[in-house]
């Protein structure tokens, strides 16, 4: 017996229900891959373009009409560099599972932009091979991280400067007493350990009051800067020269016994009264007090010793070295 009418035409009903079902699920995903706003793509097992999104054509200022059905061989937008590593790629990994991600930069209708390439090889659930790759533009990142780099190494510089500052003494360029101080214990250190010598030499200008008085602080400036170079030129590498006072300074001698110590003083003295000659041709002279640092004293008592044969200078009558 023959089936009923009706039947048929309720099996083709139901089939028709079931194409619209799936049309409208397919045009449901092609509206969702078309309006991700990075450019998208997907590959047959041909490594041709089966699919594009808008974002794609736009951010390379391609059509999708000259472009499906091609390799990337034959795509004029990229360079010939570029489409022979791309297509070397995609040959190579047809039918892998496999997933990657680099950054690449193209020369775009918007300028060079630097992305990052995301691409995975794709089995549908019919069994249909192929790739899909995303397209995300970091050029906007990029820019931010090397903007961010050259902030940090500005800041870096600058901090770097500030803490040279913070140990320089501003009028005479000289250390401050802070590389003093911290020299000072690296010094009384290795004396401690290695039984280095050491040598502190106290420096501090005679009448320096009278010279303001006389002549203005312009002056007695002027007098301080001439001292520094004075110390400088009398100085070696490994010495340190450094104002700790208004006028006074210090200069530390690593590796200096007190007779080497006593003679480098003298040479500075008569720098001083020799080199330094204030306007109408009076010298500027200074007193010195010298201490060779003496096992386990601490650095204050070897500062206190110092300043103690600089007050016997002083009190011996000025422009004199004591120890
Ligand atoms: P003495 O021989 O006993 O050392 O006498 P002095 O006049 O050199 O010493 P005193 O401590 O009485 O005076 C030091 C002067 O140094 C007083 C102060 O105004 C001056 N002074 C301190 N710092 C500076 C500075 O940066 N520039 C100038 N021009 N003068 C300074
Ligand atoms: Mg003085
Ligand atoms: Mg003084």
């Amino acid at each position: 017996m023959q089936k009923p009418d009706d039947t048929s035409a309720g099996g083709c009903q139901a089939l028709q229900a079931e194409l619209a079902a799936l049309r409208r699920k397919l045009a449901f995903y092609e509206a969702l891959v078309e309006d991700l706003p990075m450019p998208v793509f997907a590959k047959d097992e041909h490594s041709r373009f089966c699919l594009f999104n808008r974002a794609y054509e736009k951010f390379f200022g391609a059509r999708r009409e000259d472009m499906l059905g091609r390799t990337v061989l034959e795509l004029d937008f990229l360079s010939p560099e570029e489409r022979e590593r791309y297509q070397a790629e995609d040959t190579a990994h047809v039918g892998e599972v496999d997933e990657k991600h680099y950054h690449v930069s193209y020369a775009t209708p918007q300028g060079l932009r630097h992305t990052l390439y995301w691409t995975r090889g794709i089995v549908s659930s019919l069994g249909e091979i192929g790739r899909v790759g995303v397209i995300v533009d970091i050029s906007k990142e990029r820019q931010l991280r090397i903007k961010l780099a050259q902030k940090i190494r500005e800041l870096r510089d600058a901090r770097a400067e500030l803490q040279q500052l913070c140990r320089t003494d501003a009028l005479t360029g000289l250390a401050n007493r802070r590389p003093l101080d911290d020299m000072l214990e690296k010094c009384v250190a290795m004396a401690r350990r290695h039984g280095h010598p050491f040598s502190l030499l106290m420096f501090d200008l005679d009448f320096f009051k009278r010279i303001n008085d006389s002549y203005g602080h312009e002056q007695g400036d002027k007098t301080l800067q001439a001292c520094a170079a004075v110390l400088r030129e009398n100085t070696r590498r490994e010495d340190l020269p450094a104002r700790v006072g208004g006028e006074e300074f210090c200069i530390l001698l690593p590796g200096t016994v007190l007779g080497n110590a006593l003679g480098m003083a003298e040479r500075i003295r008569l720098a001083v009264s020799r080199n330094i000659i204030l306007p109408g041709g009076r010298a500027v002279t200074a007193s010195l007090g010298v201490a060779q640092y003496q096992a386990d004293e601490s650095a204050e008592d070897l500062l206190r010793r110092a300043d103690e044969a600089l007050y016997r200078a002083k009190e011996g009558g000025r422009n004199r070295v004591c120890s």
